[in-house]
């Protein structure tokens, strides 16, 4: 089985569809999102219905939750603030419900899901370093888990045996092709789809074959431009389209 695992789609449809095109000519049977359907972006309503229609298993992310006002923003920066406020306006009662219903945590026969970290899923914590990684893994009951929210692809594994502190493994690249079953666990970021911040503007997709026990990042350019162009059109804020060419 082939799985795709999108992160922080961040309502830009050029990027998902960019995406899901990709994983379609991969073969992916099974879509999966790491949280982060909206905010930044141009169009929510447009993601909401592509992960809909793919019947992906997604969890709640933190830009989610304060769209629907589940979240303080307070610690949200102005622009991003700016996008939540302009995002709550443009989705209907039954979208406003689709991201309601959304778990923090999602537990797959296959994989464990969160947004942030498994340690107080409910904090939104970033897993970017191994410190971080640490506490997430020790609560990952799955040789799989996924997180986002960092927008920065990487993997912390746990080899087989040995003490657990000292045998992480950790890999920082924009592409990678990882052989899984030596490991334990593997927490697993798997970058953003719709505003990548590892500099490499490129959308980020995770593609995992059960089969040859393999995680794969991929990357695939969009239609930047275009995404941008939107972005400005409906008065958001102009650094959101500007960080998308830097993927920063
Ligand atoms: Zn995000």
């Amino acid at each position: 089985m082939r799985l795709a695992i999108l992160g922080d789609v961040h309502a830009n449809l050029e990027a998902l569809e960019a995406v899901v095109q990709e994983g379609r000519r991969l073969g992916v049977d099974r879509w999966v999102q790491t949280g982060d359907v909206v905010g930044y972006g141009a169009d929510p309503s447009a993601c909401i219905r592509v992960l809909q229609d793919l019947g992906a298993v997604v969890c709640l992310g933190n830009h989610d939750a304060a769209v629907l006002g589940t979240l303080a923003t307070d610690y949200f920066n102005p622009y991003a603030r700016a996008a939540v406020e302009w995002t709550r306006e443009q989705l209907t009662a039954e979208e406003l419900d689709y991201l309601g219903q959304l778990p923090l945590v999602v537990e797959d026969p296959v994989f464990t899901l969160v947004h942030g970290s498994l340690h107080e899923p409910e904090r939104f914590g970033y897993v970017a370093s191994p410190v971080e990684a640490a506490e997430s893994l020790e609560r990952q009951t799955k040789q799989l888990c996924f997180v986002g929210h960092t927008h920065v692809p990487a993997v912390f594994g746990l080899p087989r045996g040995g003490e657990e502190e000292d045998r992480m493994e950790v890999l920082f690249e924009p592409e990678f092709t990882l052989p899984y079953s030596g490991y334990e666990r593997c927490l697993v970021n798997v970058g953003s789809v719709g505003q990548p911040r590892d500099e490499d503007p490129r959308a980020a997709f995770l593609i995992v074959d059960t089969g040859d026990q393999t995680v794969a990042l991929h990357r695939t350019t969009y239609e930047v431009e275009r995404a941008q162009r939107k972005i400005l059109a409906n008065g958001l804020p102009k650094v959101l389209a500007d960080r998308l060419a830097l993927g920063v």
